[in-house]
């Protein structure tokens, strides 16, 4: 199973391996909502936009 970074805490965060991107996971540690996305080739975990609200990019 594959162990991606928060990119909040910094913790680890594991992720099955047939995520796919868009997925949606909560940090248990921090309770940061995240999402799964495809950068390069790899996947990482960036923090999900809450619903409703547009921070733009
Ligand atoms: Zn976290």
């Amino acid at each position: 199973m594959p162990e991606l970074k928060c990119p909040v805490c910094y913790g680890t965060v594991k992720v099955p391996e047939d995520a796919l991107d868009g997925e949606l996971f909560e940090h248990e540690e921090c309770g940061a909502q995240l999402e799964l996305v495809t950068s390069n080739g790899s996947k990482v975990l960036k923090l999900a936009e809450e619903v409703g609200e547009d921070w733009g990019e």
